[in-house]
């Protein structure tokens, strides 16, 4: 896989500032464009959003699972798709949603038009399924809002410098509304999704969880990083380095939900604590006598983005996103280096921005898991972060007693103006 050695800063700044027309970027998940009915009331939203003044840009995902299906299809036909051809499948999911978006609207007496990524001018670097956005050529967009049209952009997609199709990674649908909204200037990017908002904790998990009304772009960074599924990483990546404010909310309710947005003072002061995230399968590594200068030089080598590093003595532990695994356990073979995975570990992890002027927070932190009898094998930390890596069977208990022990029911866990 190559990468283009383009300009790698976005070229996505406003071009002509639109005073006075409020612009809103609107992203549909997948559960949310499921079937022919949930898809006209999808219609229904961005003309409802089309009546109370302004521009409107839809992005869709691809409908329920058929990404998945897409995926599952090319593996039945190939052992290992060519991910140029997998790219040219998987990207059709998005451009039957939005087609049948702006028929919909059509429908509704509204003028609609559906493009592709590539149509919209959203240009990448060449890295098949988890390509880059260089740039937003996005006159085309323009041009269509001026003519009081709703768009419709297919999701996850764009055109290479190569001028091939290419994906942004699972998920990449939130990153291609970041970019539209940073692009064209969006007042907001509103993430329409099939939950309420950001919670305190898996909900699932946690009865008891609370919605947060304000997050942080890094709390969200940490905790899209360490399991939360709301939203992709990278678009929260993109729309803290563009500015742009997002809002995570219901698709079946008029309901807010949850704005990532920069940090203020009642994400510091109200709660110090903003959630506890965890996920029940990670992929680390132990690996033994082997230079870090080797290692990660093979692993970058292998496209590996490697998320936590523990150095003990002459062992090296390190974790990988799921979807690297494979390629890290390639990378570690063709080292002839000696490791095991510590597929047997799940990860908990507290986040929360006032960590980092608020001591205390490992103490209890520790001693929660301590009164538990949970001890943890590694744990890492950032300035705001610290996770736990802990016996698979262990997090779902480890999960409720720091929600408990953070008091992350409370209301003031919300993070509410007054
Ligand atoms: N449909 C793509 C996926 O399932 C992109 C997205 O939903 O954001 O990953
Ligand atoms: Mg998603």
């Amino acid at each position: 896989m190559t990468e283009t050695a383009f300009e790698p800063v976005p070229a996505v700044a406003p071009s002509e500032p639109e005073a006075g027309l409020g612009l809103v970027v609107m992203k549909f998940g997948g559960t949310s464009v499921a079937d022919p009915e949930k898809i006209r009331r999808v219609a229904g939203r961005l003309v409802a959003a089309k009546r109370r003044g302004g521009r409107v840009i839809g992005v869709v995902s691809a409908m329920g699972q058929h990404t998945d299906e897409l995926v599952a299809l090319a593996h039945n036909v190939s052992p290992e798709p060519q991910p140029r051809e997998l790219d040219m499948l998987i990207s059709v999911g998005e451009r039957i949603s939005c087609a049948l978006v702006a028929m919909a609207i059509s429908d509704l007496g509204h003028g609609a038009i559906s493009l592709t990524g590539s149509q919209a001018g959203i240009v990448t670097d060449t890295a098949h399924g988890k390509a880059k956005i260089v740039e937003v050529r996005d006159r085309r967009i323009r041009e269509a809002l001026d003519r009081d049209r709703i768009v419709l952009v297919a999701g996850f997609q764009g055109v290479s410098t190569d001028l091939d199709i290419t994906t942004l990674g699972r998920g990449g649908t939130d990153l291609t509304a970041a970019a539209l909204a940073a692009a064209l200037g969006a007042d907001a990017c509103e993430i329409y999704t099939d939950v309420d908002g950001v919670f305190t904790a898996d909900p699932r998990l946690v009865p008891e969880a609370r919605k947060l009304h304000a997050v942080s772009y890094e709390e969200m960074l940490e905790m899209a990083a360490s399991g939360a599924k709301v939203l992709q990483l990278r678009s929260v990546e993109f729309a803290r380095n563009h500015d742009v404010k997002l809002h995570v909310r219901s698709t079946f309710t008029d309901e807010a939900g949850t704005w990532v947005r920069e940090e203020d003072e009642r994400m510091l002061e109200k709660a110090i604590i903003s959630g506890v995230t965890h996920t029940v399968e990670e992929a680390v590594f132990e690996v033994r006598d082997v230079t870090p200068a080797d290692l990660f030089g093979a692993l970058a080598e292998a496209g590996v983005n490697v998320d936590t590093v523990i150095q003990i003595g002459s062992d090296t532990v390190f974790s990988a996103p799921l979807e690297d695994r494979r390629a890290a356990e390639d990378a570690l073979t063709a080292l002839g280096a000696d490791w095991v995975e510590r597929s047997e570990l799940g990860k908990v992890s507290v986040v929360g921005a006032g960590m980092r002027s608020h001591p205390g927070i490992a103490a209890r932190a520790f001693a929660t898991l301590r009164e538990l009898g949970v001890e943890p094998r590694f744990v890492s930390t950032s300035p705001i972060k610290i996770a736990f890596f802990l016996p698979r069977e262990s997090v779902e208990q480890a999960v409720q007693a720091l929600h408990d022990a953070f008091e992350l029911g409370s209301t003031e866990a919300e993070r509410a103006h007054a």
